[in-house]
This record gives C-alpha cells, structure tokens and sequence, in this order.
C-alpha cells in the first residue's frame, strides 16, 4: 500500500482503507449506531444477478449453494468508504453549505452557476443525472432544457410531480462543451451527491445514464449490463435507465425506459395518470 508524504490525513486513512476492502475486510467495521440492526442485502429474491465488478462494496450477493451452517454469516455492514462518506446529522442546507463555491476541481473555471439539485427533500423517488447543461448551468437548476423537459413527461407519466421528486446530478458544475465528466472530477463531486442520498434516504433512485450508474455502483461497465434491473446503492433499490438526452436521439428507446419506470411505480404503489409519449 503507497503511502506519500504528501497525503493529508484523510487520504492516508482512505489509502488505508481501500487497502482492507481490497482484502475483504470491511466486516471488521462496525457503525454502532446500527448494530444488531442489519440484514443481508438482496434487491429482490428474483432479481438477475449483478455482474461480479458491482457486488461490492454495494451488492452482495447471496451464497448460492452452501448450507447456512458452513459458511459464515453474511453481515450487512456498510463498506469501509461509506462509513466514511457519512456525516452525522446531515441535511441538503449542510452540505450545500460544505460545497459552498466550489473550486475543486476544473469544472468550476468555466461554470456559470452550481447546480446542487431541486425537489422535495423528503422524496421517495430520486433521479441522479449526469452534469448540468447549458439551460441549467444558467438557471441553477437541474434538468430544466431539452432533455429536462422530457424527464418531467417522464415524472408526470408516473403520476408524479417535480415537486414529488428529487433531481439532482453526479457533478454540480456544467463540463464545457457538455462533454463526460471527467473520473477525477466524478470522484471530487460524488461524495456531495452520496450525502444528498444519504439524507433524502428515498425509497427508490433511478439512474438517468451511464454516469450516474457507474458512479453509485462504483463500476465501469456498460449501462447494458445492468439497465432494467433492481440493484442495490446502501440498502436502497436502484433503477438504471437511459437518459433523457439519449431518448432525444433515439426515441424508440422510450418503451424501454417506459418499462423501467413502470417498474418503479409498482415498488412505490403509484399508478400512471398517462401513457409515456
Ligand atoms: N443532463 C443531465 O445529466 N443533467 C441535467 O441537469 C441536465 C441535463
């Protein structure tokens, strides 16, 4: 394991603790606030099982044929970096506190404004896009152009509201030319967004793309490999989908994404005030 003399304490103690997670030994830790209180994780007793890059830290699977007496017991506990990720007493106003003006990394030089995310701080429901575009880098607010427009026909397809939901983004700032964000600026903004899902504890997230998908479930594969399957992001069920702009381009899509979302409604009891267009 590296260790470089110019890391701060917090990097040292990650070096440190992806050092054990890589050994396997995250269940040495124990958050004592939920002690006694977990249960093995498992979206649902049916569900496909999720490609080996994403069963850990966030999935884990069940023993497929060994009896219950011959192996260890699966304990739920959360993975060494979501221990750390958590702060105590959080809320939205904290951690948009925390971000502050931000210039962590590149994506600040050219942004217009910080687009923390907008909805109902209480919802069950929470879409994570990828970066601010133009519209939003504008206004301060997330999904409001094109691609916005038609996430909100999506919302209100399934017999919700804006208001209802909670719409946020993996990074806060709009990357120039509305290019990918890069790894290390995901990497800087993310732990914002773990926190708003940490605070919001929704009963459902859907994924809006690749980039949310990969930077919840902390993988790099395609958005084939798990789109339309319920996976799991720190006990929470989570939906992975196309993204809206990506329906703009190919909108034979939408009864695909259709499906997904309708997947969702059946977890959280809603029925559809109109048919997706
Ligand atoms: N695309 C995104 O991923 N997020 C937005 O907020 C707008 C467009």
């Amino acid at each position: 394991m590296d260790s470089s003399p110019t890391q701060t304490p917090r990097e040292k103690l990650e070096a440190w603790l992806r050092y054990y997670d890589d050994l396997n030994l995250g269940a040495f830790y124990t958050d004592r606030r939920t002690m006694g209180k977990r249960t093995i994780r498992r979206a649902t007793e049916n569900a496909p099982a999720a490609p080996p890059a994403m069963q850990e830290p966030n999935v884990i699977a069940p023993p497929k044929t060994a009896s219950p007496a011959s192996v260890l017991p699966i304990v739920n506990v959360p993975s060494l970096f979501e221990a750390i990720d958590r702060v105590e007493n959080d809320t939205l106003e904290r951690i948009r506190e925390d971000l502050g003006e931000c210039t962590r990394c590149r994506l600040h030089l050219q942004r217009n404004k910080i687009v923390f995310g907008a909805g109902n701080p209480r919802a069950e429901l929470v879409f994570v896009g990828e970066g601010p575009g133009h519209d939003e880098d504008v206004q301060g607010l997330p999904f409001v152009g094109r691609a916005g427009k038609l996430l909100t026909q999506m919302i209100e397809a399934m017999g919700l509201t804006r208001e209802q939901v909670y719409i946020c983004n993996v990074v806060k700032c709009r990357p120039p030319e509305n290019r990918k964000p890069e790894d290390d600026e995901v990497a800087t903004c993310s732990p914002y967004l773990y926190r708003q899902l940490d605070v919001i504890a929704p009963k459902a997230i859907v994924c809006l793309g690749a980039t949310a998908a990969q930077a919840l479930l902390k993988t790099k594969d395609s958005i084939s490999r798990f789109r339309g399957n319920w996976l799991e992001y720190r006990n929470t069920k989570l939906m992975v989908t196309y993204h809206p702009a990506y329906l703009l381009r190919n909108p034979n899509a939408k009864g695909e994404v259709w499906k997904d979302l309708q997947k969702v409604m059946a977890l959280l009891g809603l029925q559809s005030k109109k048919a997706a267009r």
